[in-house]
């Protein structure tokens, strides 16, 4: 059985894998394949950046059909979306893309076209801990995403 039939049977319409099913994959011993998709599993609703929440909407590939993009940041509506379909490693890459995209808002470079370097590190130095303190839910999340994939690799 592969990971994208257990995970597509367990998903939910809010997208997301009830504690139950997790539970009974774990009793079925399924949990290894489970963990490979472990991105629908604690998948986080909203994220706080700054003095700003932002809302995240999970979509699926139908949002991005025909585009190279795999989600947007809206800063004026406060919304991010993510592709919840693609691999865990993406999805946190895309996840990641789109909260510094609000970061840069929130340190107030969302307009500039280009940033120096030593800018880019301040910003990157200065607004990695904070988000990652204020949301420990949502990094413990994005650490199991990137850990699942690490352990498919070995
Ligand atoms: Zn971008």
């Amino acid at each position: 059985m592969n990971s994208k039939g257990v995970v597509s049977e367990m998903i939910n319409e809010a997208g997301q894998i009830p504690e139950e099913a997790v539970n009974n994959a774990k009793a079925h011993e399924q949990y290894d394949v489970l963990k490979k998709s472990l991105n629908a599993v604690h998948r986080p609703t909203t994220v706080r950046v700054g003095c700003y929440t932002y809302a995240i909407e999970w979509v699926d590939g139908t949002w991005t059909a025909g585009t190279n993009r795999y989600g947007e940041c809206d800063y004026l509506t406060q919304i991010i979306r993510v592709n919840g379909q693609l691999s865990n490693t993406r999805i946190a890459e895309t996840f990641l893309h789109e909260l510094m995209h609000a970061v840069s808002d929130w340190y107030g470079r969302a307009d500039a076209e280009t940033i120096d370097r030593e800018d880019l590190c301040l910003m990157v130095g200065h607004c990695l801990p904070m988000i990652w303190i204020d949301n420990p839910e949502v990094f413990a999340w994005w650490c199991e995403l990137i850990g699942a994939d690490m352990e498919t690799v070995n």
